[in-house]
């Protein structure tokens, strides 16, 4: 860790798992009625780095905006570090805000930026000169302290704005889409950066994105939102594998999907009857009028039959090469079922002989994936 980790990393930014933030049973609903958060209720880990998922209007920043206190709540209550929120103004958390628009002032150089907070508070000039050094070296802006804003480039006047935060020492930083103003190659880099820092600094991150992609990268754990409601928290590779429900299966990633009847077939087993395929039996015990929903990578396809390996533990069903689009590294490729149903396949392109696969439209082959991969998915 460096030198200016340390310094950084007060005391009380303890790294143990115990949760940090505590959001018990919070709605918001604004004057007009407009229920923007429905009932979260969950915690977050100190040290985590933890995200906000969900499309527009689904009620992120609304949350994220309770823990900072711009907003109160309409039920529930917010607890940070153990303290109930309810009467404490914004500047009296021990939160900081990092938001969209950089939020950096024009006519102050980078070192008057990240000091500003420290001035207002009083510090003595040389304890500031030292904590905007090391929050600069921090966000590697070492060396452009007397640069002004329109000197620097986006991703730069990002990082003086994180720099700006972090000198203060939060013990939570909320960051409310804060690469959204940055082209995708420098957001890219901007996730790893911010991983990093997160990592050397053991602040708690709650960010809030409704790019998938960036919070799958980013984050420990997320809790993707519709509609004001949370509809599930974890991992994002828990998400991914195991989603609770379409919402998630179809947010998180590309997954294909077929209405399906599911019904008891004893022994902790379920027929699953989803038209065009075949009706077949997996292990289970949702039943009712579910969606059998399968990841497009999950799928293998065969020109032949006997090339389909394990059958008896697959689903197996016939496909017409619709739409093929090459990815360099990877095809996606549309396949006809039958019943106007169609089928996504993602089809590495390293691992296979290129050439004996050339998918024609057109053409048929047979596609099969494990009876296990097949998720069963409530609405
Ligand atoms: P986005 O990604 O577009 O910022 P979001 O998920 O952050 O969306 P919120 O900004 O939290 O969503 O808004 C949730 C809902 O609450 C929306 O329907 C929005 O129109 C509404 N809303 C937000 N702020 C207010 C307000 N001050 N008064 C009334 N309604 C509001």
């Amino acid at each position: 860790m460096s030198e200016a980790a340390t310094t950084l990393s007060s005391p009380e930014v303890r790294t143990d798992r115990q949760p940090i933030i505590e959001i018990n049973g919070v709605s918001k609903v604004f004057p007009g009625g407009v229920k923007a958060v429905d009932h979260a209720d969950f915690t977050i880990k100190r040290g985590e780095f933890f995200a906000l998922l969900g499309p527009s209007g689904c009620g992120k920043t609304t949350l994220l905006r309770m823990l900072a206190g711009f907003e109160t709540p309409s039920h529930g209550e917010v607890l940070i570090d153990g303290q109930n929120m309810a009467d404490v103004a914004p500047n009296k958390r021990p939160v900081n805000m990092v938001f969209q628009s950089y939020a950096v002032f024009p006519h102050m150089t980078v070192e008057q930026n990240v000091g500003y907070g420290l001035k207002m508070d009083g510090r003595p000039a040389g304890e500031i000169r030292t904590r905007v050094s090391d929050a600069l070296d921090l966000v590697k802006l070492g060396g452009y302290g007397k640069r002004k804003p329109d000197e620097l480039s986006g991703g730069q006047r990002q990082r003086v704005a994180l720099a700006r935060a972090l000198v203060k020492q939060p013990s939570v930083l909320l960051l409310d889409e804060p690469l959204s103003a940055l082209d995708a190659k420098l957001r890219e880099a901007m996730q790893l950066e911010l991983v990093r820092l997160q990592k050397t600094v053991g602040i708690t991150f709650v960010v809030v994105t409704h790019d998938q992609s960036e919070a799958l990268s980013m984050a420990d754990r997320i809790a993707v939102m519709s509609d004001g409601v949370v509809r599930q928290i974890a991992s994002p590779q828990q998400l991914y594998e195991n989603p609770h429900n379409k919402f998630v299966a179809d947010f998180i990633g590309t997954i294909n999907m077929l209405d399906a009847k599911v019904t008891p077939a004893g022994d902790g087993r379920v027929t699953v009857d989803a038209a065009p395929l075949d009706a077949f039996q997996t292990a289970g015990d949702a039943q009712g009028d579910l969606t059998m929903a399968i990841r497009p990578e999950k799928i293998f396809v065969a020109d032949r039959p006997e090339e389909i390996r394990d059958p008896d533990s697959a689903v197996i069903v016939k496909g017409k090469v619709g739409e093929v689009a090459y990815y360099g590294s990877y095809s996606n490729i549309f396949f006809e079922i039958g019943g106007g149903k169609r089928l996504l396949a993602d089809i590495g392109n390293v691992s296979r002989d290129i050439e004996e696969f050339t998918f024609s439209p057109g053409e048929e082959y047979w596609l099969y994936w494990r009876k296990e991969d097949a998720l069963l998915l409530r609405d």
